[in-house]
């Protein structure tokens, strides 16, 4: 037995005909199977009794990058350079960040999916780095390579997140303009670029909860080249959820 792992999808719209389609990218979705996993993509627009059945079969829950949180989550009015929300997304990882939280299952946050997190645990964002925190260094590389390494990061030592990723400093990519400002209840920051930007959360208490504003799934490699690090966070993400399904 393996355990099944939540994906939550966003709306998009099919190139050409423009046709809506709810989907997400195939490097979350082949990194958890890589590291065991079975991943089950998630559409938004559940009611309750259908969350509740999605959740008592998931063993652990990947909430991946994407567009912007809508600012009304944490208390804001949006500034011009925040994207337009997906309310119908923020509502479903909202609503599924909350179960695993209550629940002890296994969480990992990618991205939008660590900013998600810290709001879900009532915390707030910067909705525009470049804006709203004009001292440090650009962390939206999304013109170029999606494994483009920008910067380091520094994690605090004994944290789960430096015993999995192991030896410092780690080279990460960077594809967001947003991140954790105040951290939310029991949200702890564990991980920091030379510019102090928040990079890595845990949360108190909860037997696996780890987010982390770069994105591993697109820095594990091939056969040639595997990114050790990165492979080692799905690995015991997947770990994890499988002892949690063993319970
Ligand atoms: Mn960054």
């Amino acid at each position: 037995m393996r355990p099944v792992i939540g994906i939550p999808c966003y709306s998009g719209r099919r190139e050409g005909t423009g046709s809506p389609l709810f989907g997400n990218n195939q490097t979350y979705v082949r990194a958890v199977q890589r590291a065991g996993g079975i991943p089950l993509l998630i559409p938004p627009h559940q009611d309750a009794e259908a969350l509740e059945a999605i959740c008592s079969r998931l063993d652990g829950l990947l909430l991946s990058g994407g567009c912007d949180i809508d600012p009304a989550r944490y208390g804001e009015e949006p500034i011009p350079a925040c994207d337009t929300p997906q309310p119908e997304r923020d509502e479903l990882e909202l609503a599924l960040a909350a179960w695993a939280l209550d629940a002890a299952v296994p969480i990992l946050g990618i991205c939008r999916g660590m900013q998600l997190l810290n709001v879900a645990c009532g915390g707030t964002l910067y909705q525009d780095l470049a804006i709203q925190q004009p001292e440090t260094d650009q962390h939206d590389h999304s013109a170029t390579i999606r494994t483009h390494r920008a910067h380091g990061i520094r994690l605090q030592p004994q944290s789960r997140l430096s015993e999995i990723l192991g030896t410092m400093p780690y080279d990460v990519n960077s594809l967001h303009h947003q991140s954790v400002a105040r951290p939310g209840e029991r949200v702890e920051i564990v991980g920091w670029s030379p510019d102090g930007v928040a990079e890595a959360m845990e949360i108190d208490g909860h037997p696996f909860a780890l987010a982390v504003q770069f994105h591993p799934e697109e820095l594990e490699g091939d056969v040639e080249h595997p990114d050790e690090p990165s492979r080692a966070l799905f690995r015991a993400f997947v770990e994890a959820c499988g002892e949690r399904m063993a319970r």
